[in-house]
Protein backbone atom coordinates (compact mmCIF):
# COMPACT_ATOMS: atom_id res chain seq x y z
CA UNK A 1 0.00 0.00 0.00
CA UNK A 2 1.46 3.45 -0.67
CA UNK A 3 1.11 5.82 2.00
CA UNK A 4 0.26 9.18 1.64
CA UNK A 5 2.34 11.96 3.37
CA UNK A 6 -0.37 15.04 3.84
CA UNK A 7 1.48 18.20 5.40
CA UNK A 8 -0.37 20.58 6.72
CA UNK A 9 1.62 23.51 7.86
CA UNK A 10 -0.70 25.79 8.01
CA UNK A 11 -3.12 25.79 11.21
CA UNK A 12 -5.02 29.23 10.17
CA UNK A 13 -8.44 29.50 9.99
CA UNK A 14 -10.77 27.42 8.32
CA UNK A 15 -8.66 24.29 8.29
CA UNK A 16 -11.93 21.59 8.06
CA UNK A 17 -11.28 23.00 4.31
CA UNK A 18 -7.94 22.58 4.25
CA UNK A 19 -7.56 19.80 1.05
CA UNK A 20 -5.06 17.75 2.75
CA UNK A 21 -7.78 17.44 5.70
CA UNK A 22 -10.86 16.60 3.64
CA UNK A 23 -8.78 14.15 1.60
CA UNK A 24 -7.55 12.33 5.14
CA UNK A 25 -11.34 12.52 5.80
CA UNK A 26 -12.57 11.04 3.05
CA UNK A 27 -10.33 7.83 3.77
CA UNK A 28 -11.48 7.53 7.04
CA UNK A 29 -15.29 7.78 5.94
CA UNK A 30 -14.23 4.90 3.38
CA UNK A 31 -12.86 2.97 6.63
CA UNK A 32 -9.21 3.37 5.55
CA UNK A 33 -6.78 4.35 8.55
CA UNK A 34 -4.80 7.60 8.68
CA UNK A 35 -2.43 8.70 11.11
CA UNK A 36 -3.07 12.37 12.56
CA UNK A 37 -1.14 14.80 14.94
CA UNK A 38 -2.62 15.48 18.59
CA UNK A 39 -1.30 17.53 21.26
CA UNK A 40 -0.18 14.26 22.75
CA UNK A 41 1.48 11.72 20.28
CA UNK A 42 0.28 10.75 16.82
CA UNK A 43 -3.13 8.73 16.82
CA UNK A 44 -3.96 5.88 14.00
CA UNK A 45 -7.27 6.75 13.35
CA UNK A 46 -10.31 4.64 12.23
CA UNK A 47 -13.82 4.23 12.06
CA UNK A 48 -14.93 3.20 15.77
CA UNK A 49 -18.26 2.16 14.00
CA UNK A 50 -16.82 -0.07 11.52
CA UNK A 51 -15.32 -3.35 12.42
CA UNK A 52 -13.43 -3.29 9.23
CA UNK A 53 -11.68 -0.29 10.01
CA UNK A 54 -10.73 -1.46 13.31
CA UNK A 55 -9.13 -4.52 12.35
CA UNK A 56 -7.14 -2.42 10.38
CA UNK A 57 -5.85 -0.25 13.20
CA UNK A 58 -4.89 -3.66 14.86
CA UNK A 59 -3.22 -5.33 11.96
CA UNK A 60 -1.18 -2.14 10.80
CA UNK A 61 -0.07 -1.74 14.53
CA UNK A 62 0.51 -5.55 15.27
CA UNK A 63 -1.84 -4.99 18.71
CA UNK A 64 -3.27 -7.58 20.92
CA UNK A 65 -6.54 -7.53 20.23
CA UNK A 66 -7.94 -7.48 23.99
CA UNK A 67 -6.30 -3.75 24.29
CA UNK A 68 -9.13 -1.76 23.95
CA UNK A 69 -8.76 2.29 21.74
CA UNK A 70 -9.56 5.47 23.08
CA UNK A 71 -12.02 7.09 20.88
CA UNK A 72 -11.62 10.57 20.12
CA UNK A 73 -14.35 13.04 19.22
CA UNK A 74 -14.96 16.44 18.01
CA UNK A 75 -17.85 17.72 20.44
CA UNK A 76 -19.82 16.44 23.19
CA UNK A 77 -23.06 15.82 21.09
CA UNK A 78 -20.79 12.78 19.30
CA UNK A 79 -20.24 11.37 22.73
CA UNK A 80 -24.44 11.32 23.68
CA UNK A 81 -24.80 8.72 20.64
CA UNK A 82 -22.43 6.11 22.56
CA UNK A 83 -22.24 6.19 26.20
CA UNK A 84 -25.06 5.94 28.49
CA UNK A 85 -24.33 8.54 31.20
CA UNK A 86 -22.28 10.72 32.18
CA UNK A 87 -21.62 11.02 35.46
CA UNK A 88 -21.29 14.58 37.66
CA UNK A 89 -17.38 13.96 38.11
CA UNK A 90 -17.28 13.69 34.32
CA UNK A 91 -18.88 16.98 33.81
CA UNK A 92 -16.09 18.69 35.53
CA UNK A 93 -13.46 17.40 34.45
CA UNK A 94 -15.08 17.60 30.34
CA UNK A 95 -15.42 21.03 31.50
CA UNK A 96 -11.63 21.84 32.69
CA UNK A 97 -9.51 19.48 30.37
CA UNK A 98 -11.51 18.67 27.18
CA UNK A 99 -10.31 19.36 24.24
CA UNK A 100 -7.37 18.32 26.08
CA UNK A 101 -4.94 15.05 27.01
CA UNK A 102 -7.47 13.36 29.73
CA UNK A 103 -9.54 10.29 28.67
CA UNK A 104 -12.69 9.69 30.21
CA UNK A 105 -14.02 5.80 30.92
CA UNK A 106 -17.87 5.79 30.77
CA UNK A 107 -20.34 2.83 30.15
CA UNK A 108 -20.94 2.18 27.25
CA UNK A 109 -24.64 1.64 24.91
CA UNK A 110 -24.72 -1.11 23.36
CA UNK A 111 -24.35 -1.20 19.37
CA UNK A 112 -22.88 1.45 18.03
CA UNK A 113 -19.53 0.88 18.36
CA UNK A 114 -17.44 -1.79 17.05
CA UNK A 115 -17.16 -4.39 19.65
CA UNK A 116 -13.93 -5.22 18.25
CA UNK A 117 -12.43 -0.74 19.49
CA UNK A 118 -13.31 -1.66 22.71
CA UNK A 119 -12.34 -5.09 23.11
CA UNK A 120 -15.50 -6.31 24.19
CA UNK A 121 -15.56 -4.36 27.79
CA UNK A 122 -19.14 -2.59 28.62
CA UNK A 123 -16.75 0.11 29.14
CA UNK A 124 -15.21 2.94 26.52
CA UNK A 125 -12.58 5.60 26.91
CA UNK A 126 -13.25 8.85 25.19
CA UNK A 127 -11.09 11.92 24.66
CA UNK A 128 -11.24 15.66 22.55
CA UNK A 129 -7.74 15.89 21.73
CA UNK A 130 -6.64 19.60 21.76
CA UNK A 131 -4.82 19.72 18.20
CA UNK A 132 -6.57 22.10 15.27
CA UNK A 133 -5.66 19.48 12.68
CA UNK A 134 -7.22 16.58 14.99
CA UNK A 135 -10.21 18.42 15.97
CA UNK A 136 -10.67 19.56 12.15
CA UNK A 137 -10.24 16.20 11.08
CA UNK A 138 -12.87 14.65 13.29
CA UNK A 139 -14.80 17.46 12.66
CA UNK A 140 -15.09 17.50 8.85
CA UNK A 141 -15.68 13.27 9.07
CA UNK A 142 -18.34 13.36 11.01
CA UNK A 143 -17.63 9.84 12.82
CA UNK A 144 -15.74 8.89 16.13
CA UNK A 145 -12.50 7.86 15.98
CA UNK A 146 -11.06 5.18 17.28
CA UNK A 147 -7.20 5.86 17.78
CA UNK A 148 -4.45 4.31 19.66
CA UNK A 149 -1.04 6.03 18.96
CA UNK A 150 0.36 5.55 15.77
CA UNK A 151 3.27 3.21 16.49
CA UNK A 152 4.07 -0.34 15.71
CA UNK A 153 2.98 -2.68 19.42
CA UNK A 154 6.28 -2.23 21.46
CA UNK A 155 8.13 0.26 20.07
CA UNK A 156 7.97 4.56 21.73
CA UNK A 157 5.11 6.14 20.78
CA UNK A 158 5.46 8.76 17.43
CA UNK A 159 6.01 12.83 18.36
CA UNK A 160 6.43 12.99 15.21
CA UNK A 161 5.35 12.34 11.44
CA UNK A 162 8.91 10.91 10.52
CA UNK A 163 8.49 8.43 13.53
CA UNK A 164 5.14 6.87 12.06
CA UNK A 165 6.49 6.49 8.67
CA UNK A 166 9.05 4.84 10.17
CA UNK A 167 6.90 2.21 11.50
CA UNK A 168 4.05 2.22 9.68
CA UNK A 169 5.06 2.84 5.72
CA UNK A 170 3.33 1.04 3.51
CA UNK A 171 0.74 -0.30 5.91
CA UNK A 172 -1.61 2.41 6.18
CA UNK A 173 -4.02 4.86 3.57
CA UNK A 174 -1.72 8.06 4.92
CA UNK A 175 -0.33 10.48 7.38
CA UNK A 176 -1.25 14.00 8.35
CA UNK A 177 2.07 15.54 8.97
CA UNK A 178 1.24 18.68 11.43
CA UNK A 179 4.92 18.70 13.25
CA UNK A 180 5.88 17.74 16.51
CA UNK A 181 3.22 16.51 19.16
CA UNK A 182 3.38 19.03 21.93
CA UNK A 183 2.68 17.03 25.16
CA UNK A 184 4.87 13.94 24.53
CA UNK A 185 3.13 11.77 26.06
CA UNK A 186 0.37 10.09 25.66
CA UNK A 187 -3.28 11.24 27.69
CA UNK A 188 -4.31 10.38 31.52
CA UNK A 189 -6.85 7.54 31.60
CA UNK A 190 -9.45 8.12 34.19
CA UNK A 191 -12.06 6.10 35.09
CA UNK A 192 -15.57 7.71 36.25
CA UNK A 193 -17.61 4.79 36.05
CA UNK A 194 -17.33 4.25 39.75
CA UNK A 195 -17.77 7.17 41.78
CA UNK A 196 -14.37 8.41 42.88
CA UNK A 197 -12.41 8.99 39.43
CA UNK A 198 -9.54 6.15 39.59
CA UNK A 199 -6.64 7.05 37.21
CA UNK A 200 -5.74 3.65 35.30
CA UNK A 201 -2.80 5.34 33.28
CA UNK A 202 -0.57 8.71 34.31
CA UNK A 203 -0.31 11.16 31.31
CA UNK A 204 -0.22 14.30 30.02
CA UNK A 205 -2.64 15.61 33.16
CA UNK A 206 -1.32 15.44 36.62
CA UNK A 207 -3.29 13.68 39.54
CA UNK A 208 -3.04 17.28 41.38
CA UNK A 209 -4.59 18.54 38.33
CA UNK A 210 -7.41 16.20 38.81
CA UNK A 211 -7.83 16.62 42.34
CA UNK A 212 -7.95 20.52 42.00
CA UNK A 213 -11.50 20.14 40.04
CA UNK A 214 -13.21 16.96 41.21
CA UNK A 215 -11.87 16.51 45.08
CA UNK A 216 -10.62 12.97 45.99
CA UNK A 217 -8.79 10.72 43.28
CA UNK A 218 -7.72 6.90 43.51
CA UNK A 219 -4.73 5.45 41.82
CA UNK A 220 -5.46 2.04 39.91
CA UNK A 221 -3.36 -0.24 42.57
CA UNK A 222 -1.74 -1.87 39.20
CA UNK A 223 0.28 1.29 38.95
CA UNK A 224 1.86 1.14 42.03
CA UNK A 225 1.66 -2.97 42.97
CA UNK A 226 2.94 -5.24 40.12
CA UNK A 227 1.32 -7.81 41.25
CA UNK A 228 -2.14 -6.12 40.56
CA UNK A 229 -4.23 -6.81 37.36
CA UNK A 230 -5.05 -3.39 35.71
CA UNK A 231 -7.82 -2.39 35.12
CA UNK A 232 -6.61 -0.34 31.99
CA UNK A 233 -5.93 -3.96 29.54
CA UNK A 234 -3.11 -2.03 27.86
CA UNK A 235 -0.80 -1.49 30.89
CA UNK A 236 -0.12 -5.06 31.08
CA UNK A 237 2.01 -5.00 27.95
CA UNK A 238 5.55 -4.29 27.43
CA UNK A 239 5.77 -0.49 25.92
CA UNK A 240 8.20 1.82 24.42
CA UNK A 241 11.62 -0.22 24.34
CA UNK A 242 13.76 0.90 22.25
CA UNK A 243 15.76 -1.87 20.35
CA UNK A 244 18.98 -2.27 22.99
CA UNK A 245 17.89 -3.07 26.65
CA UNK A 246 17.53 -0.56 29.29
CA UNK A 247 18.52 0.33 32.72
CA UNK A 248 17.24 2.78 34.44
CA UNK A 249 20.22 4.18 37.57
CA UNK A 250 18.84 4.89 40.90
CA UNK A 251 22.01 7.06 41.95
CA UNK A 252 24.22 9.57 41.44
CA UNK A 253 25.84 10.59 38.31
CA UNK A 254 29.57 9.71 39.12
CA UNK A 255 27.67 5.69 40.20
CA UNK A 256 25.49 5.56 36.21
CA UNK A 257 29.41 6.87 35.03
CA UNK A 258 31.17 3.88 36.62
CA UNK A 259 28.68 1.24 34.84
CA UNK A 260 28.44 3.07 31.27
CA UNK A 261 32.68 2.79 31.76
CA UNK A 262 32.32 -0.71 33.20
CA UNK A 263 30.46 -1.78 30.16
CA UNK A 264 32.19 -0.42 27.40
CA UNK A 265 35.93 -2.05 28.74
CA UNK A 266 33.78 -5.07 27.74
CA UNK A 267 33.48 -3.97 24.29
CA UNK A 268 29.48 -2.83 24.25
CA UNK A 269 28.81 0.27 22.59
CA UNK A 270 26.80 2.47 25.26
CA UNK A 271 24.32 4.91 25.83
CA UNK A 272 23.50 7.41 28.27
CA UNK A 273 19.92 8.98 28.32
CA UNK A 274 20.09 12.21 30.90
CA UNK A 275 19.22 16.01 30.23
CA UNK A 276 21.21 19.05 29.05
CA UNK A 277 21.37 19.80 32.87
CA UNK A 278 24.21 17.03 32.66
CA UNK A 279 24.87 15.64 29.05
CA UNK A 280 28.24 17.25 29.11
CA UNK A 281 29.85 15.65 32.18
CA UNK A 282 28.94 11.77 31.15
CA UNK A 283 31.37 10.19 28.72
CA UNK A 284 29.71 7.14 26.68
CA UNK A 285 29.07 6.50 23.20
CA UNK A 286 26.23 8.32 22.80
CA UNK A 287 24.85 10.70 25.22
CA UNK A 288 21.62 11.63 24.84
CA UNK A 289 19.92 14.36 26.47
CA UNK A 290 16.35 14.45 26.96
CA UNK A 291 14.75 17.80 27.48
CA UNK A 292 16.03 19.90 30.75
CA UNK A 293 15.17 18.32 34.20
CA UNK A 294 14.85 21.47 35.81
CA UNK A 295 10.96 21.66 33.75
CA UNK A 296 9.79 18.21 33.34
CA UNK A 297 7.37 19.15 30.52
CA UNK A 298 10.35 19.59 28.52
CA UNK A 299 11.51 15.51 29.36
CA UNK A 300 8.14 14.63 28.24
CA UNK A 301 7.98 16.36 25.11
CA UNK A 302 11.86 14.47 23.95
CA UNK A 303 11.28 10.92 25.92
CA UNK A 304 10.24 8.95 22.82
CA UNK A 305 12.22 10.94 20.48
CA UNK A 306 15.44 10.22 22.47
CA UNK A 307 14.43 6.49 22.92
CA UNK A 308 14.10 5.94 19.19
CA UNK A 309 17.37 7.93 18.56
CA UNK A 310 19.15 5.26 20.75
CA UNK A 311 17.99 2.71 17.75
CA UNK A 312 19.27 5.30 14.92
CA UNK A 313 22.90 5.38 16.48
CA UNK A 314 22.81 1.82 17.36
CA UNK A 315 23.93 0.95 20.72
CA UNK A 316 24.11 -2.21 22.71
CA UNK A 317 22.93 -1.17 26.17
CA UNK A 318 21.20 2.19 27.74
CA UNK A 319 21.59 3.91 30.71
CA UNK A 320 18.99 6.21 32.13
CA UNK A 321 18.79 8.60 35.01
CA UNK A 322 15.45 8.32 37.01
CA UNK A 323 12.98 11.82 37.02
CA UNK A 324 10.73 12.51 40.14
CA UNK A 325 6.94 11.17 39.85
CA UNK A 326 5.16 14.03 40.76
CA UNK A 327 3.23 15.62 38.32
CA UNK A 328 3.92 14.89 34.79
CA UNK A 329 7.25 13.23 36.33
CA UNK A 330 4.39 10.25 37.36
CA UNK A 331 3.88 9.84 33.43
CA UNK A 332 7.33 10.57 32.82
CA UNK A 333 8.58 7.28 34.99
CA UNK A 334 5.89 4.87 34.03
CA UNK A 335 6.87 4.88 30.82
CA UNK A 336 10.90 4.84 31.22
CA UNK A 337 9.89 2.06 33.52
CA UNK A 338 7.87 0.31 30.71
CA UNK A 339 10.66 1.04 28.17
CA UNK A 340 13.35 -0.72 30.94
CA UNK A 341 10.82 -3.62 31.50
CA UNK A 342 11.34 -2.51 35.06
CA UNK A 343 14.94 -3.02 35.11
CA UNK A 344 16.36 -0.79 37.92
CA UNK A 345 20.02 -0.53 39.22
CA UNK A 346 20.43 0.82 42.75
CA UNK A 347 23.34 2.34 43.64
P1 LIG B 1 -3.10 3.80 23.45
O1 LIG B 1 -4.18 3.64 22.47
O2 LIG B 1 -1.84 3.10 23.06
O3 LIG B 1 -2.91 5.20 23.92
O4 LIG B 1 -3.63 3.00 24.73
C1 LIG B 1 -4.94 3.26 25.21
C2 LIG B 1 -4.99 2.94 26.67
O5 LIG B 1 -6.31 3.20 27.16
C3 LIG B 1 -4.67 1.49 26.96
O6 LIG B 1 -3.85 1.40 28.11
C4 LIG B 1 -6.05 0.92 27.19
O7 LIG B 1 -6.01 -0.23 27.99
C5 LIG B 1 -6.79 2.08 27.84
N1 LIG B 1 -8.26 1.95 27.66
C6 LIG B 1 -8.98 2.19 26.55
N2 LIG B 1 -10.29 1.91 26.75
C7 LIG B 1 -10.40 1.49 28.01
C8 LIG B 1 -11.50 1.03 28.82
N3 LIG B 1 -12.74 0.96 28.34
N4 LIG B 1 -11.24 0.66 30.10
C9 LIG B 1 -9.99 0.73 30.59
N5 LIG B 1 -8.90 1.15 29.88
C10 LIG B 1 -9.11 1.52 28.61
MG1 LIG C 1 0.24 3.21 22.54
Amino acid sequence: MNTKVWKVDNFGDNLINNPQIVDAAHFLQENEVVALPTETVYGLGGNAESDTAVEKIFAAKGRPSDNPLIIHIANREQLLGFVREIPENAVMLMDKFWPGPLTIIFKKKEGILSDKATAGLDTVGVRMPDHPVALALLEKCGLPIAAPSANSSGKPSPTHAEHVMEDLNGKIAGVLDGGPTGVGVESTVVDCTEGVPVILRPGGVTKEQLENVVGEVRIDPALVDEASQPKSPGMKYKHYAPNAPLFLVAGGMGFLQGLADEKRREGLRVGVLTTEENAAKYDADIVVSCGRRSELETVAADLYDTLRRFNSVGVDIIFSEMFPSDGVGHAIMNRLLKAAGNKVISE
